[in-house]
């Protein structure tokens, strides 16, 4: 008989949970009630407690490691705390969002427990014992993996469950006391980007690539390498769309180690040699759309493409939608129709 823990953390105001561990909680419910196991779920936060009326609703065991010493994703203490924890559920099978706090950490603690682990699960199923479903070779092949070795510990993609959304309630929480390790790492501040550096954004429902035929001659004969970073920067301004590049954009460069559209890097880039990111859409701009490129887009729900050439990849049945038309003309219809709207 398994039993499952669900491993989540609190976001940056400290006290509500992030949506992969709401994701993360949906699918231990779910492989809870196929296995007819029991369900805990442990929170690690500044302040756990206010974060578990969110997952009251599951009925699940509610387990907390609170405190100042958790308010910073920190190795040695979020470590203690998620071993704490484990410690406290006995768990044979632990779930947990694979986001950057917890990656960091799961295999030290999924160790210190003689246990096993596994990355970037998409899927769980509960035919013949537990599997868990991942890709390899660059998305290519998908494998479905089961383990006798217990506890085992599965980081879970993120955008591969609905976040729960159950009714918020008074929560019974457990409180689990960790003994902290000597500190040595103190976390003085945070410095991130400024919104509009930020282009890649994970969470965005659509992905808008650019290709680079942004940067090529256009019938005018000239190049618009200005005008095409100031189109693509106002449409994700105004859309709030993920940035997305081809190798043959990202490759470019001017001057220098600069990139020709500077805000653009090989972050950006989608596709075999690149990311393969999640988004509800994607629109594809001055991009071919040839194999390796679109092999990057496998977890793109509904694909579009503004291309000038009718004989481009994407009209090979690659996109659902392909316009045959100038995108730069397009974007600033768009854009124009964005901004008046907001
Ligand atoms: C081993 C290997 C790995 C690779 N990995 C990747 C990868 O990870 N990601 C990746 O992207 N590529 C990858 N590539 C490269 C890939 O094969 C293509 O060369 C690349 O995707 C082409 O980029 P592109 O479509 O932006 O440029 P181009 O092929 O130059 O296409 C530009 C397009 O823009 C269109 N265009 C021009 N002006 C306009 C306009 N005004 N309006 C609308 N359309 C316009 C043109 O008609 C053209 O179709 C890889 C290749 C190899 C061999």
């Amino acid at each position: 008989m398994e039993t499952i823990l669900v491993l989540t953390h609190v976001d940056e105001t400290g006290s509500a949970l992030t949506k992969a561990s709401l994701e993360a909680v949906t699918a231990g419910v779910e492989l809870a009630r196929q296995l007819s196991a029991t369900l805990t779920i442990g929170i690690l936060g500044v302040d756990a407690t206010a974060a578990a009326g969110a997952v009251a609703a599951t009925g699940a065991r509610l387990l907390a490691v609170s405190g100042e010493a958790f308010a910073q994703p920190r190795y040695a203490t979020d470590a203690a705390g998620c071993e704490a924890l484990c410690r406290a559920a006995q768990a044979s099978i632990v779930l947990a969002p694979g986001s950057s706090r917890f990656t960091r950490v799961a295999a030290g603690v999924a160790h210190r427990l003689g246990g096993f682990i596994d990355t970037h699960i998409t899927a769980l199923s509960s035919n013949d014992g537990v599997g868990a479903t991942r890709w390899f070779y660059r998305q290519r092949v998908e494998a479905t993996i089961s383990r006798d070795a217990r506890p085992w510990f599965l980081l879970l993609d993120a955008g591969t469950h609905a976040p729960f959304a159950g009714e918020s309630g008074a929560a019974q929480v457990e409180a689990v006391a960790v003994t902290l390790p000597t500190v040595r790492t103190t976390v003085e501040g945070l410095r991130s980007p400024m919104r509009d550096a930020q282009t890649i954004r994970p969470d965005a429902r659509l992905l808008f690539v650019a290709g680079a035929g942004w940067t090529k001659k256009q019938p005018d004969g000239q190049i618009h390498v200005a005008e095409a970073g100031e189109l693509i920067l106002a449409f994700l301004r105004l859309s709030g769309a993920s940035l997305g590049s081809s190798k043959s954009l990202a490759d470019q460069k001017a001057e220098g180690e600069q990139s020709v559209l500077p805000f653009l890097t090989h972050m950006n880039q989608v596709g075999q040699t690149g990311s393969t990111p999640r988004h509800a859409k994607g629109l594809s701009t001055c991009c071919h759309g040839e194999e390796p490129h679109v092999v990057g887009w496998r977890f793109i729900g509904e694909r579009r493409a503004i291309s000038l050439d009718p004989n481009c990849g994407w009209t090979r049945g690659k996109a659902d939608v392909v316009y045959i038309a100038d995108a730069f003309q397009v974007m600033a219809k768009v854009n124009a129709l964005l901004e008046a709207r907001s």
